[in-house]
């Protein structure tokens, strides 16, 4: 199997997205710190109101648009290979926006049962009050999601790779198993992938979402979410977003353009970092089992070979012992922080049986494939032998 080079390069990192000389010739984006936007007088309002400005990038309200929230979509949107982005408060925000943007009442949604535990609430808790159905199926099964599709389905949702068994589903053939059953969309979280490890619009997704939160701004100080595809779609989306008002604040948005500068350089470590770490854990003897996309013995490892240029910076392991074992490893890290979260430059460690999911009763857990002992590992920027010496110190 051939060896997958990097799909969105350092240098549209640094420079993609970004047109022309800048007010007062500033190399860094301004923070447009405004609420609103003046009309030089009423025929300006007019015209502008009629969609006839001859200024394309003038905006009227907050709500609706931000100079320095657009140039953080086009940024992304050039890292994703597509025609428009659009940001919003949170990844959570820009998923919810999406869906509702989606689907309606009567209408059937499918997703994977290896998902963000908020966006399968999103499915399971809200939209069913709104009278949307929903099928929830295996990551690897595509066999199961054919099953699924009814003539109503109007959504398909996938993480790949999952959290946090990091499954990665073969996206080309999901999209064209949809397209062959109706007129579903497929929205892909593409979070935990990034687009220097892999474009799922070129595998004929609709929709990319991230939680730009982690890897695209990547220094665990600000929430943001994008989402990218074609022009008609993100534009249907846009009028959403003015009406639910999920709107991503411009000092944020410097943020998250800042951050997006050193993502190759991040990802690249990340990558190199993770496939390490987990290489180690695999054949440490106090662990019963390693998640790792690029590893041999993952699932999906053919399918993660052949769509990804690198596994991701996120290793999910199972102490052997269970629960308190597990804790002792986790609290005896140095390095790794304890907290929830991925994707930034910080390593941090999380024991999903005490955190994401700690009201589940053990019965339940195991229902849903959480063993007690798991445990999640988001490798950050530092020395990659000094994370591998953290975990291996803590395992003994
Ligand atoms: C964190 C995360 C989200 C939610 O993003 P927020 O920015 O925290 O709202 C959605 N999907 C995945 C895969 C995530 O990791």
């Amino acid at each position: 199997m051939s060896e997958k080079k990097p799909h969105a390069t350092s240098t549209e990192a640094v420079h993609g997205g970004t047109a022309g000389e800048r007010p007062h010739h500033t190399l860094a984006p301004s923070i447009a710190q405004t609420a609103t936007y003046t009309f030089e007088n009423t025929a300006t309002l007019e015209r502008y109101m009629r969609g006839e400005d001859p200024d394309p990038e003038r905006e009227e309200y907050g709500r609706y648009g931000n100079p320095t929230v657009r140039e953080l979509e086009r940024r992304v949107a050039v890292l994703e290979g597509a025609e428009d982005g659009l940001a919003f408060s949170s990844g959570m925000a820009a998923i919810t926006t999406a869906v509702l943007s989606l689907v309606k009442t009567g209408d059937h949604v499918v997703l994977f049962n290896d998902c963000y535990r908020r966006t399968r609430q999103l499915v399971t808790l809200v939209l069913t009050r709104f009278g949307v159905e929903h099928s929830v199926v295996p990551p690897g099964d595509l066999g199961a999601l054919e099953a699924a599709l009814r003539p109503n389905t109007r959504l398909v949702l996938s993480e790949s790779p999952t959290n946090p068994f990091l499954y990665c589903v073969d996206l080309e053939r999901l999209t064209a198993i949809v397209k062959q059953h109706g007129r579903a969309k497929t929205l892909v979280d593409s979070t935990f992938a990034t687009p220097v490890n892999c474009r799922p619009l070129e595998m004929g997704v609709d929709l990319v979402v991230h939680s730009a939160t982690k890897y695209l701004a990547g220094h665990n100080d600000v929430l943001c979410g994008v989402i990218v595809g074609a022009s008609h779609l993100v534009s249907l989306l846009r009028d959403a977003r003015g009406v639910l008002g999920s709107v991503l604040d411009p000092h944020a948005a410097f943020l998250c353009i800042r951050g997006l500068k050193t993502l190759g350089l991040r990802v690249e470590r990340q990558n190199a970092t993770a496939l390490a770490v987990a290489t180690a854990l695999e054949k440490h003897p106090a662990v019963e089992r390693a998640y790792y996309p690029f590893l041999e013995s993952h699932p999906s490892y053919a399918v993660a070979r052949a769509q990804m240029a690198g596994g991701g910076g996120v290793v999910s392991f199972v102490v052997r012992g269970g629960r308190e074992a597990a804790s002792r490893v986790v609290d005896a890290c140095r390095i790794a922080k304890i907290a929830p979260s991925l994707g930034g430059v910080e390593t941090l460690i999380d024991q999903p049986a005490i955190m994401s999911y700690f009201e589940l009763e053990p019965e339940a857990l195991a229902r849903i494939g959480i063993d007690p002992g798991l445990v999640r590992l988001s490798v950050g920027v530092e020395e990659t032998a000094d994370i591998v010496a953290d975990l291996l110190g803590a395992l003994s």
